[in-house]
This record gives structure tokens, sequence and C-alpha cells, in this order.
């Protein structure tokens, strides 16, 4: 027998597991993932989204699903390793009192009642300094700071292909597309030849040519249209890159 991921029945409540995968992903300990934690208790399952069996949408008691809106960017993932293939846990940004919440299987449309777990992982608990939770593996630090005082990290892993920012003061990770970063990287970089200027993987590929201050710009540009982290003022780099004459002759005195 299997359980249905959803029961169709609308308005209800999170069954017991969806309820344990949510709150992974929203770790209470983060005040960014705990105030969300806190909108999901008061709110129920009202529907399906458009995405069809799978996702889920929360709301306020008694509102009716809504379709129209566009998707909201990605404010929280997980995936867990069974031998059952992988499940998926997506929960979007909220958008007019609405949360979309996806919880997939990767191999099938439904999720059997038992299954082995043999790993789970997510961005949400990672912190600085860490491997990347997915593959385990160094990511590429790009430190930065606004001028208010914030503190902000670039996280990227060329393996993955993944890309995240993490924002000390809320502490949650923000999936980042690679595309539209991409694209004002290559801007900032006045770089025009389409075979690298469109081709958004070569960011994972050529990672080292590119300094931190050149990442730190195309991150504050890109915030700039697709708001991830809510700033006042300007983003900079922590490491400024040093003029190379005074670098080689700190060179020279280290001998
Ligand atoms: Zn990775």
């Amino acid at each position: 027998m299997t359980e249905p991921l959803t029961n169709n029945v609308y308005p209800r409540l999170l069954s017991p597991r969806e309820r344990e995968w949510i709150e992974w992903i929203l770790p209470a300990d983060r005040p960014g993932y705990k105030r969300y934690r806190e909108l999901l208790d008061s709110m129920e399952v009202i529907g399906e989204g458009r995405r069809g069996q799978g996702e889920i949408i929360l709301g306020e008691k008694g509102a009716r699903v809504d379709l129209e809106s566009p998707l909201p960017a990605v404010f929280a993932y997980g995936a867990i390793e069974t031998n059952f293939g992988i499940l998926s846990i997506t929960v979007r940004e909220i958008l007019d009192a609405q949360i979309s919440i996806e919880i997939v299987s990767h191999r099938a449309d439904f999720i059997p009642e038992e299954f082995e777990e043999s790993r789970r992982w997510t961005y949400s608990t990672w912190s600085i300094g860490e491997p990347c939770p997915q593959c385990m593996k160094p990511v590429r630090e790009v430190f930065m700071h606004t001028s208010t005082g914030d503190r902000l990290m670039l996280a990227i892993c060329p393996i993955d292909k993944r890309m995240w920012v993490y924002d000390a003061a809320s502490m949650v990770n923000r999936l980042i597309p690679a595309t539209n970063y991409y694209n004002e990287l290559m801007l900032h970089r006045n770089i025009r030849d389409p075979k690298i200027a469109l081709d958004s993987k070569r960011l994972f590929a050529d990672l080292a040519k590119y300094t931190d201050e050149e990442l730190t710009y195309a991150f504050l540009t890109y915030n700039k249209i697709r708001t991830k982290v809510h700033i006042d003022g300007l983003v900079e780099s922590d490491r400024k890159e040093k003029p190379s004459m005074i670098r080689r002759l700190a060179g020279l005195f280290r001998k």
C-alpha cells in the first residue's frame, strides 16, 4: 500500500511527515527560517498548485489557491536519498500570503509510505567554512559586507554548479540561479564573445579566473534586479586585491 502524497481533500493540515520534512529545511535555530515556520503554523493546506500532485499550497484559513501569480523564487531546498530514489522538498518565497511547497520523488509520481533513508542534505543548515552540503567538497567562498555593516557570503560549488548567498543576520542561504548572475558578471567584465558570454556553465569551469571583487560586484548588480537579500547601500568584497607591485614587494619581504 502506498500513501498518496496529498489526500486531495482540502483544506487539510500538513501530515506528520510533511511537517517533519518542511521543518527540517526550516531550522528553528536560524532567525530567517524560524520566521517562516511561524507563518506556516497559522496556515493550512488550501489546495494543490499548478505544478500538480506534489505541490501543495499553504494559505490562510478559507483562502483559495492563487493559480495566476508567477512562481516565486526558492526559499529552502533539501534532498533525501532513499532506496526509492531521491525525494526533494522545495519551499518557495511567500507571495500574497500563500506558500508553495513541493515534495516530490525524482523517480515516481508518488512517495511510498515506507522507504529506507540513506542520507539527507539541505542548504538551510550550511554555515561558512563547511563543504558543499550536496557533494561534500570545498566551495569557493567570497566574503562580502554591505556599507551598513551586514555580513554576506557568496558560496559557489563548481561540482554541482550551484551557488547561494549566506546572510549572517538571518542565517538564511538563498540559491542564486547561475544564468542571471553570470550575465551580470559578463557585463561587468565587458565580455561579449557569445561563446563565453552566453554559456553560464563556464562560471563554474572558469571560477578561478574571477577575483572576489569581480564576483562581489556581479552579486551587487544581480541583487539590484532580483533581490535575494535586502540591502541598504552597497556591497563590497572583504578582500581588496592589492596592486601587483605591492604584492610582489610583500613577497620579497616574506622570504
Ligand atoms: Zn557540491
